[in-house]
């Protein structure tokens, strides 16, 4: 007989383990199980650049929840199984191993898997990417061993497994296609900055590169630039970003783009099925409407916050303004809202203190800010966005006026 549950969660990430969390804590009584293709119990994913990477955050401190928690809240955890199709009108799915599970409500939490290089030996051993424990432990053994190690992909993972190398004593060559880092994320001043902390560390941060051929046998030994020059490397890390995992969602019959589309209760176009996380692609009211796809822990929080309260009977939408932060050397970045769409930036203290914030605008309207060992203009940034109130740029730049004296009350 097939076991069914009132809800299937696929994945057991940020997004999902923060789904049945919340569908408890909204009063859910019915049957939850969390279907993953992973053997542990969720984990939060950024110290695995950051502070596991390093080696200052053990495993255990990794556990979105111990494991007594999800036995407490009848949860149901099925790890190492990987979902593999859905059959949307018969309300069930089936994983690799061939067991199939019947739902009455399908959150779809599977995230993304990471871009591949495609280049021959973009496979070989010591290639890595950075997305899971698995890859993190196998990372930091890697490392261990050498000393040359190229990376691919000036994104926040990049970078900061940049930092953490480079502190450890390795020699790092960093490879980004685009004329800058962060391009996808960030604005150019922002970009500059982290650019330089880099190199003031001894990165050999290199951008507007083009990559030719991976070099080497069964190892991969250097990195062929465009031109001839031959980075050599004992490791390459690549960090160009996620494929979002949406294959049995697709098949299924899901609209899909750049991810999953999902409406402002990230409901998907199947009935009874939700998206959440990395893959999903939904209007974002801060991204003025336009669909945007997040890479965030806020996002598939909120975003599962938004699923649990639905399920539990409550109408509600998706409309959190977006926040994100990265760690790199003695550097604590941290951004509100989106910067995409900005028409001009006005820089607020001095970068060259190591403690200042971007604030970018569209139509003199602060709709985002990147604020570097400035933790204050983080909290009080978030008025300034959403209030949308207009404030004369001079008076922006000045740090001495704290920005929630600017906030209309
Ligand atoms: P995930 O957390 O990726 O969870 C998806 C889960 O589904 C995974 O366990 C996956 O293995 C599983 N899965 C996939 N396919 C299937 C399937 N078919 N069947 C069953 N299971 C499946 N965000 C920040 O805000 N700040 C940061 O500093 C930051 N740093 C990061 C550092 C790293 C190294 C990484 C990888 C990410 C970082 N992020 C950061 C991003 C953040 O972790 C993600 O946005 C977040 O984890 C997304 O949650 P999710 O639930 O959508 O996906």
């Amino acid at each position: 007989m097939v076991q069914c549950y009132d809800v299937i969660i696929v994945g057991g990430g940020h997004g999902g383990a923060h789904t049945a969390i919340a569908l408890r804590q909204h009063g859910f009584t019915g049957s939850i199980a969390i279907v993953g293709d992973e053997a542990e119990l969720p984990y939060e994913r950024p110290p695995l650049s950051k502070e596991y990477f390093s080696g200052e955050k053990v495993r255990e401190r990794l556990f979105i929840r111990p494991e007594a928690f999800w036995q407490d809240k009848n949860i149901t955890l099925i790890t190492s199984e990987r979902v593999v199709s859905i059959d949307a009108e018969a309300h069930s799915i089936t994983t690799a191993a061939g067991r199939s599970f019947g739902y009455g409500r399908l959150v779809w939490a599977a995230g993304g898997a990471p871009r591949r290089l495609p280049l021959d030996k973009g496979n070989a051993a010591n290639v890595l990417a950075i997305r899971t424990l698995a890859d993190a432990d196998r990372l930091r053994e890697a490392a261990a061993a050498v000393r040359r190690v190229a990376i691919i992909g000036g994104g926040y993972i990049g970078l900061e497994a940049a930092a953490v190398l480079t502190k450890a004593g390795k020699q790092v060559t960093l490879l980004e296609m685009q004329d800058r880092v962060l391009a996808r994320a960030a604005g150019e001043a922002l970009s500059r900055f982290v650019e330089q902390a880099h190199r003031t560390h001894g990165v050999d941060l290199r951008v507007g590169i083009a990559i030719e051929a991976l070099e080497g046998d069964a190892l991969v030994t250097g990195v062929r630039l465009a031109g001839g020059e031959v980075i050599p490397c004992d490791l390459l890390i690549v960090g160009i970003g996620i494929v979002p995992e949406v294959a049995p969602l697709e098949a299924a019959g899901a609209t899909v783009g750049n991810g999953v589309l999902v409406d402002e209760r990230c409901a998907t176009s199947l009935a009874d099925i939700y998206a959440i996380g990395d893959l999903a692609a939904h209007a974002n009211s801060f991204a003025d409407g336009a669909t945007v796809r997040l890479e965030s822990v806020q996002n598939a929080v909120d975003m599962a916050m938004t699923v649990a309260r639905t399920i539990a009977g409550e109408a509600v939408t998706y409309a959190a303004l977006p926040w994100f932060w990265s760690n790199q050397y003695d550097l604590k970045i941290q951004t509100i809202g989106l910067s995409s769409g900005h028409d001009a930036y006005i820089v607020r203290g001095d970068p060259a203190a190591g403690s200042f914030s971007i604030l970018y605008t569209r139509d003199g309207k602060v709709i985002a800010l990147d604020c570097v060992n400035m933790a204050r203009d983080f909290i009080q940034g978030r008025g300034l966005i959403t209030s949308g109130v207009l404030v004369a740029p001079d008076v922006l730049a000045d740090p001495a006026v704290p920005l929630k004296t600017l906030v209309p009350q």
